[in-house]
């Protein structure tokens, strides 16, 4: 099945010269959504991975359908503001603009191997952010997984120098 197809192009949002890719017209298709998370099952069913963080809010989707398939926890890590108990956040730049992530410090224990998991890899500014915090909690990052990777912008290579190697269902040669 060609997932790529799914996924709509919006260009010029959230601003001019983005070429947005919206993964909601993915999950309009059910066995587009199930082929998703079967290929991620499929990659990390053998490892032993014992927590799924997601990023906020499309990490969520993938992220949770994984984890419950994966019988793991799952952890957010949420925009300012949301989690009620004690957190550590962290700052960092987006493709376009600045932004802050909180992950609650009783959501991860010392040495707990963890996946990262969002919708889309761009510079990887945000999923550096989320092993940042991963690791002040103690916790290892086995790998940080996306749909869909623009591969001209290089998050691969920003996340391989933090140690976070990556896994990706799609990529699209857009900037
Ligand atoms: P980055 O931190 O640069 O890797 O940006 C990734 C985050 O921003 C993810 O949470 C994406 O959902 C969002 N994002 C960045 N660029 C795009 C894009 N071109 N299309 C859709 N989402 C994007």
């Amino acid at each position: 099945m060609n997932l790529a197809e799914c996924i709509r192009n919006v260009p010029d949002f959230p601003k001019p010269g983005i070429q947005f890719k919206d993964i909601s017209t993915l999950l309009l298709v059910p066995e587009a959504f199930r082929e998703t998370v079967r290929r991620f099952r499929e990659r990390y069913a053998p490892m032993d991975v014992q927590g799924i963080v997601g990023v906020d809010a499309r990490g969520f989707v993938f992220g949770g359908a994984l984890a419950y398939e994966m019988g793991i926890p799952f952890i957010m890590a949420r925009k300012p503001g949301k989690l009620p108990a004690d957190t550590v956040s962290e700052s960092y730049s987006l493709e376009y603009g600045e932004a802050t992530l909180e992950i609650h410090r009783d959501g991860i224990a010392p040495g707990q191997r963890v996946l990262i998991m969002d919708d889309l890899l761009a510079t990887g500014g945000t999923v550096g952010a989320v092993a940042k915090m991963l690791r002040k909690l103690g916790g290892e990052v086995v790998e940080a997984a996306f749909l869909v990777e623009l591969p001209p912008l290089r998050g691969r290579e920003n996340l391989a120098a933090m140690g976070v190697p990556v896994f990706s269902l799609v990529e699209f040669m857009v900037d």
